[in-house]
């Protein structure tokens, strides 16, 4: 058996499927030279990560293809409903990236309430006069214990993040349009745990009493927060979004930075990908990153090694 891994795979995956005389090509084959590729190497699965696009085009040129696998959740860079039609089996790996982007949120949180960024990159040397100036502009930070986080879509993600909150003694509003209550696991280093169930309640009660508000959901026709919704939230709210571009509609969001309604924004994601949104890369209120949320050492281990398991049960 021949796998293609066109968006890289970790070592842990490779050694898991020579191990089980899966032949694996780790190589970045272009777009224009994909079905030659797959079809002249005769390889029986292909892995991408979001880089790769795997349209119908495609799947119609590789009629030997018999699995897709995504390292990560998001499957919209792949025609999964017709891939499945010509019986190529689509896998993703859902559940090992999700502490990652759990703490990258935090990341941003953290490092926003304290307008770190900025305070790094400022930093005067020695006998500059600016010092207290400086920590003037920054003496302005904000605690998180306490405050209230809402989070929508309290799926996999989310209630990773509700965990993260609940430990720092934050108090957590969830909604989700199909999950009525989940329990929450605190594990200590000490292996105790306690258990902490939360009710998810109307996304228009969680947009009003939030201080923050973090996006877990998957990409979707409509934004979730546009204009009426920021218009509804706490003035000073924060907004998080690591889920995917188009959850939150950009503009309104820029606008509402810029009368001052939302504080603090921070985005993993964005509309377009790079954004040629030049408002977003300048303002100081938005803590930015390029869709880094899955990009740890140990989500692309777990990513590599659940993708090699994977093919190796359907195979
Ligand atoms: P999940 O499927 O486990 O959870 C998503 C939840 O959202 C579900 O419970 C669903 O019922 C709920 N939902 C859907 N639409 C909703 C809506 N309009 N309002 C309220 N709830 C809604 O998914 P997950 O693994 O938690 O991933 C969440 C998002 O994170 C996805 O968009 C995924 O693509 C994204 N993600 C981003 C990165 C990154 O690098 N930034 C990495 C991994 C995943």
């Amino acid at each position: 058996m021949k796998v293609l891994a066109n968006d890289g795979i970790s070592q842990s995956g490779i050694k898991l499927l020579e191990e089980n005389k899966v032949e694996v090509i780790v190589k970045k084959v272009a777009d224009s030279q994909l079905a030659d590729f797959i079809n002249n190497n005769q390889i029986d699965a292909l892995l991408v990560r979001s880089a790769t696009k795997v349209r119908k085009e495609l799947i119609n040129k590789c009629p030997n293809l018999k699995m897709i696998g995504r390292g990560g959740v998001g499957l919209d860079n792949i025609d999964v409903q017709y891939a499945e039609s010509k019986g190529i089996k689509v896998f993703n790996t859902p559940d090992a990236s999700s502490s990652s982007v759990a703490e990258l949120v935090f990341a941003h949180l953290f490092g926003g309430v304290r307008q770190l960024y900025h305070a790094n990159r400022n930093m005067p040397l020695e006998g500059d006069s600016r010092f207290k100036e400086l920590k003037k502009s920054y003496s302005k930070g904000m605690e998180l214990r306490g405050k209230t986080l809402g989070v929508i879509g309290f799926g996999r993600i989310g209630r990773e993040v509700a965990k993260i909150a609940l430990g720092i003694g934050m108090k957590v509003i969830a909604s989700d349009h199909e999950v009525g209550e989940a329990e929450i696991e605190l594990e200590f280093y000490n292996h105790q745990s306690i258990k902490i169930p939360i009710k998810t309640e109307p996304v228009e009660d969680l947009i009003r009493h939030s201080d923050f508000i973090t996006l877990h959901v998957p990409s979707q026709d409509e934004p979730v927060i546009g204009k009426e919704e920021i218009a509804q939230m706490k003035n000073g709210v924060g907004i998080i979004n690591t889920a995917r571009g188009g959850v939150i509609d950009e503009k309104a969001l820029l606008d509402a930075i810029e009368d001052e309604k939302v504080w603090f924004a921070a985005l993993d994601v964005y509309e377009n990908e790079p954004t040629p949104e030049i408002r977003l890369l300048m303002n100081e209120s938005i803590s930015l990153s390029p869709h880094i949320g899955a990009c740890t050492l140990e989500a692309q281990e777990r990513i590599g090694i659940e993708l090699a398991r994977k093919i190796l049960e359907y195979r």
